[in-house]
């Protein structure tokens, strides 16, 4: 095994939903990219952590097409239905410093509190009932205080609101969410016992060092989430870069949901093509005959690429 290098630590992060689709290839070519582009490691992290929609095989298959389309990560594959105790671990260190409390609401409950306001997607905004305590009902979740937003007669400078979340994003540029108003304070353990995605997501990237985050457009919501709960745990906060999402003709994002098709592993570079012009590369074999070709030529493109960003 070869020494994993320091410094840059970039993953692809795939749910076992179904079958590896062009859409997440074109995230994995971009998170493989990124980390081959700075010398970095690239691990994979299988997202098996919502029980109830992970399909028996698809991680086992998802890994074997990751190989054949040249994908060899630099440490074995972590998975998150055995990480439960870190998940675990990391929710009794935010009930310790305060930063969750138990929450008895039902769907029901909140969407009547709301009747009239104004909804994020599906989400609902959480109104922050259960912050003073449970009003008699029993906890069926556990949420993560979000920053009071700050009133109206405080100054609008860059640093006057607490809920204004910002960060870069590499691709995207600039980005702002204020999570007082658009978000909420959001559960971290559910009413059915299942772990966040945003709990998992932190806590992986933070015990596995990782230092660079390459994935879906998708994801850019969850981002000053996830930015916010690496403060409360006292975890370091990675450069995040979030690609253009894949949609098909309907302009819905590809998913196992919207009817995407498997890959074929049997034809690797045709895929690697397109995901490649997906994302924008200028490769200069346009007709490359090993995926070894392919992946120096792209290596280079993805360099070129970055270097046009607006963000850049
Ligand atoms: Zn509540």
């Amino acid at each position: 095994m070869s020494a994993t290098p320091q410094g840059y630590r970039g993953r692809f992060a795939p749910s076992p939903t179904g079958p590896l689709h062009f859409g997440s290839l074109v995230s994995a070519l971009a998170s493989w990219l990124d980390a081959r582009a700075h010398g970095g490691a690239w691990l994979v992290r299988v997202e098996d952590i919502d029980g109830p929609r992970t399909v028996p095989g698809a991680a086992e298959d998802i890994l074997a097409t990751l190989a054949a389309f040249g994908f060899h990560a630099d440490e074995p594959p972590e998975w998150q239905s055995r990480r439960t105790g870190l998940y675990r671990g990391a929710l009794d260190r935010l009930i310790a410093s305060g930063h969750v409390y138990p929450c008895g609401c039902t769907r029901k409950e909140i969407a009547d509190s709301q009747l009239g306001a104004h909804q994020r997607n599906t989400t609902l905004i959480y109104p922050g009932t259960c912050r003073d305590g449970l009003h008699g009902k029993p906890a069926r979740a556990w949420r993560l205080r979000v920053p009071d937003a700050a009133t109206a007669d405080e100054p609008a400078g860059a640093h006057a609101n607490p809920a204004l979340i910002r960060f870069d994003d590499r691709w995207q540029g600039p980005q702002h969410q204020n999570l007082a108003t658009e978000v909420g304070d959001f559960v971290l353990l559910r009413a059915d016992g299942q772990w966040a995605y945003q709990l998992a997501v932190v806590v992986d990237d933070a015990q596995q060092r990782i230092t660079h985050v390459v994935r879906g457009a998708d994801l850019l919501d969850s981002t000053a989430r996830q930015v916010w709960l690496q403060q409360c745990l006292g975890v370091p906060t990675p450069a995040y870069l979030h690609v253009p999402v894949v949609t098909n003709a309907d302009g819905e994002k590809l998913s196992k949901q919207t009817g995407a098709q498997a890959l074929d592993a049997s034809r690797p570079l045709e895929a690697l093509m397109a995901a490649a012009r997906h994302l924008g590369l200028e490769l200069h074999d346009t007709a490359p005959a090993t995926l070894a070709a392919f992946q120096l030529d792209a290596i280079d493109a993805w360099k070129r690429r970055l270097a046009q960003l607006p963000a850049a």
